[in-house]
């Protein structure tokens, strides 16, 4: 028997659950493509980028989905045969590399764990070994959602400072822009981008870049160019321009809305409210794992991600949860994916959620493994409850 009937919710790391408000503001015709508000609305979209990356650096608007992103960031900076160095702590960053060498870069991938944070002073000896500056770019991803781990960048930009190294720190915000902070130029983050789907609340199909001066230097000379991406045929006053050709009007009418939104709450209260739903997430899985067939996979609770909590599952099938959850709860979960493949399920808690979803979504698993006889500790929903109960008190 199914009670999986009612709204659907999307617990699985992205896309995420879209704001009515969102679907009500793209439930309109399209424009005439350079009329006043098409071009004030781009103009407001960048403007408000720089606030959610906290750059006074240039920003992006690309009609894409993360990988068009990372894409957009590459293209923009290097050269045929620049060495860059991947940061591995998860499939996106692995993905990230993958998407470089394609695209002709001498890749290097400093290998890490998929249960661990990425360690600063590796980084550092990776560097301080690069005596003849051969490596153009360190590419990192702040929440490396198949792993749910959080790495630190503010640590990472001391490191490469501290071998006095001057390749570009380039960061992936997907998972975490939006959910947690992240300051571009503070952290001395040179490249960052994002997508509209995850912690942005809005539809697939737009990525964001941002650049900060020594980017935009190195693009003057980079040769990986193509026109779509180029960052200097969009810098270009003419609205066309800017979308190297006709607006994805209606997907910059949803994040229009979705960023109103998240401007509203504040992004300080944005941050907060991941943290705390993450932490009644947390406090869910711990009191299961108690019965030994569940664990995190990021051992180390200070680097376990705000926005998504993969759990490992040890001797049962995971689909059988996932699909339960799905079709007998309506909530969909994201399923492990790379190393995780088939030995977890991921738990989402980014962009348009409150507590009642996320305990919704905690309360389905715990059906589940009670429906399906998985071992597990009892009481992680009360667990979660409790948590946030003392937290927002
Ligand atoms: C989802 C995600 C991507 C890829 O985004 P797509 O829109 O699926 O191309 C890249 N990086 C991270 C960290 C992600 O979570």
């Amino acid at each position: 028997m199914s009670v999986a009937n009612g709204r659907q919710f999307l617990a699985m790391p992205g896309p995420t659950n879209l704001p009515d408000r969102v679907l009500q503001a793209m439930m309109r015709p399209a424009e005439e493509l350079s009329s006043a508000s098409i071009v004030d609305l781009t103009d407001s979209i960048l403007a408000d980028l720089k606030q959610v990356f906290r750059t006074s650096g240039e920003t992006f608007v690309y009609a894409a989905n993360g990988h068009g992103g990372w894409e957009a960031a590459l293209t923009n900076v290097l050269s045929r045969g620049d060495k860059v160095l991947v940061l591995a702590s998860g499939r996106f960053a692995i993905g990230w590399g993958e998407m470089a060498a394609f695209m002709g870069a001498d890749v290097e991938v400093l290998p890490g764990t998929w249960r661990a944070a990425i360690d600063p002073a590796a980084v550092e000896a990776r560097l301080r070994a690069d005596t003849g500056h051969a490596i153009k770019a360190v590419l990192m991803v702040q929440i490396d959602t198949a792993s749910g781990v959080v790495n630190d960048v503010p640590a990472m930009r001391r490191a490469i400072d501290a071998a006095g190294h001057p390749a570009l720190f380039m960061v992936d915000g997907v998972a975490s822009v939006g959910c947690m902070p992240f300051e571009m130029d503070a952290w001395g983050v040179d490249v960052a981008m994002s997508a509209s789907q995850k912690g942005l609340m809005s539809s697939p199909g737009l990525a964001f870049v941002a650049a900060n001066a020594k980017a935009l230097a190195a693009h003057k000379t980079a040769t990986m160019k193509t026109l779509y991406w180029d960052w200097s045929s969009r810098m270009d006053t003419v609205a066309y321009m800017k979308h190297c050709g006709t607006a994805p009007e209606h997907l910059l009418f949803g994040q229009r809305a979705a960023l109103d939104m998240i401007l509203a709450e504040g992004l300080e209260a944005v941050w907060k409210r991941h943290a705390l739903l993450a932490g009644a997430t947390h406090a869910a899985v711990s009191r299961w794992a108690e019965g030994q067939s569940l664990a995190f996979n990021i051992t180390e609770p200070a680097q376990r991600a705000p926005s998504v909590t993969p759990v490992i599952v040890h001797g049962f099938d995971t689909a059988a949860i996932t699909d339960y959850c799905r079709d007998i709860c309506g909530v969909q979960l994201g399923i492990g994916i790379g190393e995780l493949g088939g030995r977890a399920f991921r738990i989402a808690h980014m962009g348009h959620v409150n507590a009642p979803m996320v305990l919704g979504a905690l309360g389905a698993v715990e059906m589940a493994l009670q429906a399906l006889a998985v071992p597990h500790g009892s009481g992680g929903i009360a667990a979660a409850v409790e948590y946030l109960g003392a937290a927002t008190a």
